[in-house]
């Protein structure tokens, strides 16, 4: 036995019972995100294989989107434990999970993943970003590339959640992050994958992508958990 385990028992994230992060009841109420489910991530309108659609691309929008699970049940639960309290373990299963529920993803080295960062302030306040322990996770499990030092949060924003009007949320958004441009002269990028944990209005990847955009990336896809 595990000696953290002793003070740490595993319990399922869902119910609670003793023995595994994701328990089997839980497991088989996970809804992952069907073919005929994937959106466009500029209209949010259902488009095939999450690709953008050509009327509704722009130079600085994402063009697709990849979200393995419906934000529901158990894997709601596990994503919000996670922000809450760093566990690895629940990281690395909740990656498996994304990874075997997902017949189309595939290992791709030329990739790069690019999880969206926190401002310094509630990194340091939190400890951790839990879209970046996520993401590295990702890229180890589908040996691509990950980057942390190109894409910078420089203004602190209002969460999300706590704006009621989309006006307000695209405000708020706005000149949010910025990128290295010189880190990224420095490397050949290709396809960047722009991770965050959870899809809700879109507006953060959306600010995000738009700055890689800028700087020259050719193709941005956003990739995330749950929506
Ligand atoms: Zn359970
Ligand atoms: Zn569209």
């Amino acid at each position: 036995m595990h000696l953290l385990s002793l003070f740490f028992p595993k319990r399922c994230v869902g119910c609670g019972r003793l023995g595994l992060y994701f328990c089997d009841v839980c497991k088989t109420s996970i809804e992952p995100i069907q073919s005929s489910e994937t959106i466009c991530p500029t209209c949010g309108k259902s488009a095939m294989g999450g690709k953008t659609h050509p009327k509704c691309k722009t130079n600085t929008s994402l063009d697709g989107l990849i979200s393995f699970f419906h934000y529901r049940g158990v894997i709601k639960q596990a994503i919000k434990s996670i922000k809450y309290r760093y566990v690895t373990d629940v990281v690395q299963e909740l990656i498996k999970l994304c990874v075997y529920n997902n017949g189309t993803i595939k290992q791709c080295n030329h990739h790069v993943i690019i999880p969206i960062p926190l401002h310094s302030s509630r990194l340091k306040f939190r400890g951790f970003n839990q879209a970046e322990k996520l993401g590295e996770q990702l890229s180890t499990t589908l040996h691509m590339q990950f980057r942390t030092d190109v894409l910078k949060r420089t203004r602190k924003t209002t969460p999300q959640v706590e704006m009621r009007h989309r006006i307000d949320r695209l405000q708020n958004m706005k000149h949010v992050f910025s990128c290295n441009n010189i880190t990224m002269r420095q490397w050949n990028y290709q396809t960047i994958i722009l991770f965050d944990d959870v899809w809700t209005t879109g507006a953060t990847l959306r600010s995000a992508c738009s700055e890689l955009k800028k700087s020259g990336v050719k193709e941005v896809w956003g990739m995330t958990i749950a929506r």
